[in-house]
């Protein structure tokens, strides 16, 4: 049994439902998620501290020049961040931890932790992701434009994840989501300790 938490980042095209699935997760399964900083302006019902740590551009520039941050990434005009102590206190608790966040950012932190999983969530057409992008209503059209245009872009990318995971509806993608960081659990590279205590247990 691995002591440690695993960390697996969450990536998919904005409005590909990855918030949701991620709530779900956390709701249903106990699965802790790193809190953002962002210089975004949050939206109606967000909360500080719950959404997002909501920073002015200055704010956000000290906490990278403060290394505070896994990793952090301009996305649509606005910065991202992953604070550091959190996430990495949760794992030593043997707590599993996702990330949310976008591509720039998902490659970063793989870059500095190959052991991490990268899952990209994906709605199963472009029609789809527009459709749902429009039904939030949260955003102006030319934003949605925006969004669009960067998912085209970041398609090509989708090959350097590890797990690819359709969202055709809720429920079904939780429960994939779920039972693949459940095998996650159970690599080569989560399994060290019962390797050693087995290996050792020999030896005796
Ligand atoms: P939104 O503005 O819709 O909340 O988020 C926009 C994008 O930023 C999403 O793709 C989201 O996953 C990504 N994002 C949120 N937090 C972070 C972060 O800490 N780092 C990075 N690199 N991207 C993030």
């Amino acid at each position: 049994m691995s002591k440690k938490g695993i960390i697996a980042v969450i990536s998919g095209f904005s409005g590909a439902g990855k918030g949701t699935v991620v709530n779900e997760l956390i709701e249903k399964y106990g699965y802790a998620v790193s809190i953002s900083a962002t210089t975004r302006k949050p939206r109606e019902g967000e909360v500080e501290g719950k959404s997002y740590f909501f920073k002015t551009k200055e704010e956000f520039e000290e906490m990278i020049e403060k290394d505070e941050l896994i990793e952090y990434a301009q996305y649509v005009d606005n910065y991202y961040g992953t604070p550091k102590d959190y996430v990495l206190s949760q794992v030593e608790q043997g707590k599993d931890v996702l990330l949310e966040i976008e591509m720039q950012g998902a490659l970063k932190v793989k870059e500095k932790f190959p052991e991490v999983s990268l899952i990209f969530i994906t709605p199963p057409s472009v029609g789809e992701l527009r459709r749902r992008l429009q039904k939030r209503g949260t955003e102006t059209e030319e934003v949605i434009e925006k969004r669009i245009a960067r998912a085209k872009e970041e398609c090509a990318y989708m090959q350097e994840y590890d797990y690819i995971v359709e969202n055709a509806g809720l429920e079904e993608c939780v429960e994939q989501m779920h039972a693949l960081l459940q095998s996650i659990h159970l690599s080569k590279n989560n399994q060290q300790a019962l390797i050693k205590t087995i290996t050792e247990d020999f030896d005796q």
